[in-house]
């Protein structure tokens, strides 16, 4: 009865039926940027009435801290005329709003910047310029990083490349199996592993995956963003910030997740309806972007990064001003940020420093 299925769930079947069986990243695209029916393609997942919560959401002076990052960041290039200010995947445009205020407390620099954004979601770009609208700078969207004018630029990435879509493979006795997405007996869409091994993934892995046992899973995405990143600082000058949760060394797990009003689903479940992610693996982008050039700092946990940016400044500048009842609000935001152990994104989330090699040491990232 596939005419009875929601729309993307319908396609999904019919493509897997006509192809076969679909690689994990392809159907993880399809559920999130799928043109018509895709996750972020229509609506606003972030804040408190939508699917989950990001840094910028949860206080403004996550948005801040980062602004003041870049302009130290402009300053250390010698303070260029004009810069390219690019964000990828933007959301509600919060941070960038966050951002350019905080901009304005170094001369020179808010005039210097030319905004980018990269958004897939016609929806949220709607947002976006919304946002930046009272902020009066010249902001252009794009749908990729490649579309952006080459020049000197700082580029940011917040809970980025977790959506961006990811590869699975399962090691078994005779090598790692890409995992797939096919249909069962009855039509539904299950989880399965291809026949035949890789033939190349093995010798690409660093040792410690390589030697896992069988039944582990290992998670790659395509180096071309991160490669992408690493051209455009290391030959044009400049800087990228890439934060999200992951792990700072390649390793094995089964991260894929779907997300829908804040709780955990099925990924497999009503395709396009939830958002569906994976931990980051920080080691290959910092490989990528280093073999083209970049320097790489980091990562370093978020929270340590926020303490060193000056968050516990920020937050008592803040409390000074806010009235009583707001104070516990700015302590628990902190505690969100930084702190370690559930919901808290202290150390789940790293922060990772891409720069062109002739800038010294990143704002932050102090040995
Ligand atoms: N950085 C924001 C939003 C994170 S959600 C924040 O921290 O609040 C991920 C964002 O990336 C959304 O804006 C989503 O629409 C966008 N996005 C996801 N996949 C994309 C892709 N392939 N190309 C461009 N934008 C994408």
């Amino acid at each position: 009865m596939a005419n009875e299925l929601p729309p993307l769930e319908a396609e999904i079947r019919r493509m897997i039926s006509i192809a076969g069986p679909m690689p994990i990243a392809q159907y993880m695209a399809a559920c999130l940027s799928h043109p018509n029916h895709g996750y972020y393609m229509t609506r606003d997942p972030l804040g408190a009435a939508g699917d989950f919560v990001t840094a910028p959401e949860i206080s403004q002076m996550f948005g801040e801290l980062i602004g003041l990052w870049a302009a130290a960041v402009w300053r250390q290039m010698g303070s260029p005329e004009s810069i390219r200010l690019i964000e990828l995947g933007p959301g509600r445009g919060t941070m960038m709003a966050d951002t350019l205020r905080a901009a304005t407390v170094v001369p020179g620099f808010r005039s210097a910047i030319a905004v980018h954004l990269v958004e897939v979601s016609p929806a949220l770009q709607a947002l976006q310029q919304q946002t930046l609208e009272p902020f009066g700078v010249s902001a252009l969207w794009h749908e990729g990083l490649e579309e952006v004018p080459l020049g000197p630029a700082i580029i940011l990435a917040n809970e980025f490349f977790d959506a961006l879509p990811v590869h699975q493979a399962i090691k078994e006795e005779d090598g790692w199996h890409e995992r797939v997405v096919m249909l069962d007996g009855d039509g539904n869409i299950v989880l399965g592993a291809l026949l035949s091994p890789l033939p190349h993934l093995d010798k690409l892995l660093p040792q410690r995956v390589r030697e896992a046992p069988p039944g582990s899973i290992f998670e790659w995405r395509t180096d071309s963003l991160a490669l992408e990143i690493g051209r455009r600082v290391a030959r044009h000058g400049g800087a990228a910030l890439v934060i999200d949760y992951g792990h700072i060394e390649s390793e094995v797990g089964d991260t894929l997740q779907a997300v829908g009003e804040h709780a955990y689903a099925n990924p497999l479940a009503t395709p396009g309806q939830f958002d569906i992610t994976a931990h980051v693996d920080f080691q290959s982008i910092a490989q990528a972007a280093e073999s083209i050039g970049a320097r790489v700092h980091g990562p370093l946990p978020q929270g340590d990064f926020l303490r060193r940016l000056g968050i516990e400044t920020r937050a008592a500048t803040l409390k000074a001003k806010a009235p009583p009842a707001k104070v516990s609000d700015i302590d628990s935001q902190i505690e969100r940020l930084t702190g370690t152990g559930a919901r808290r994104m202290g150390t789940l989330f790293k922060v990772l420093g891409l720069a062109d090699p002739k800038l010294g040491v990143l704002p932050g990232f102090e040995p």
